[in-house]
């Protein structure tokens, strides 16, 4: 299913990051083997360990909620982390990064679902500590970041990325007009990429699907 997946997002112009959580460095050596780059993890413990056993050249990126004493562990390797969600974390991250002499993409992970459980920035919140996140001089803030409800339900789902479509382009406007990394909206998974990348999705996270 990889491959498919793969000529999907190549026709579509998006980025396909294969999430890997819980599999085995075989099966992701063979997705690897076939040209993927890009792998994400949401456990602190599995990325260190992933990326220590398996090829230098992988961009790993982190798409789970973050401690911030664990932020130290991630900074070194990580491209990416996808689920930024206090100035908290931000403040942590920042110093990290300027102890490893690198400018970290980060993605501000907003809230979309309605279940109490999933993490993320509420709105409101954002907006009120961008101008401080934005002053972080080793964080390049690359776009946004939604996780939408687990359901069957597609009216529920499409109402929830169009919530983080509509607080993309606010944000876009208000806060980065004139960027051009401020261009990342990272929304859908295997049950829902399609509805997401039509909706307007530049990035998809893909698990379950691609290794089966
Ligand atoms: C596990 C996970 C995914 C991938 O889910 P699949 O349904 O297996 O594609 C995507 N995003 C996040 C944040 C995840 O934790």
């Amino acid at each position: 299913m990889y491959q498919d997946l793969l000529n999907y997002s190549k026709t579509k112009g998006i980025c396909l990051v294969i999430v890997s959580k819980t599999r085995t460095n075989e099966a992701i050596l063979e997705i690897y083997e076939l040209g993927q780059r890009v792998f994400a993890e949401n456990r602190v413990q599995e990325l260190v360990r992933k990326s220590q056993e398996l090829p230098s050249d992988i961009k790993w990126h982190l798409i789970g909620h973050l401690q911030k004493n664990k932020a130290k562990h991630v900074v070194p390797i990580a491209d990416m982390v996808q689920s930024l969600d206090s100035l908290q974390l931000a403040k942590v991250l920042n110093k990290e990064a300027e102890k490893c002499d690198k400018r970290l993409k980060v993605l501000l992970q907003i809230k979309i679902a309605g279940e109490e459980s999933k993490t993320g920035y509420s709105y409101g919140i954002l907006r009120e500590e961008i101008d401080e996140l934005l002053s972080m001089e080793f964080l390049e803030i690359r776009g946004v970041m939604g996780i939408g409800t687990f359901t069957s339900d597609e009216e529920v789902t499409r109402a929830e990325f169009q919530t983080l479509v509509d607080y993309y382009k606010e944000l876009k406007t208000d806060f980065f007009p004139e960027s051009s990394q401020f261009e990342t909206i990272s929304m859908g998974m295997s049950g829902d990429y399609e509805l997401a990348t039509d909706m307007g999705s530049t990035m998809v996270r893909i698990g379950s699907l691609a290794f089966s």
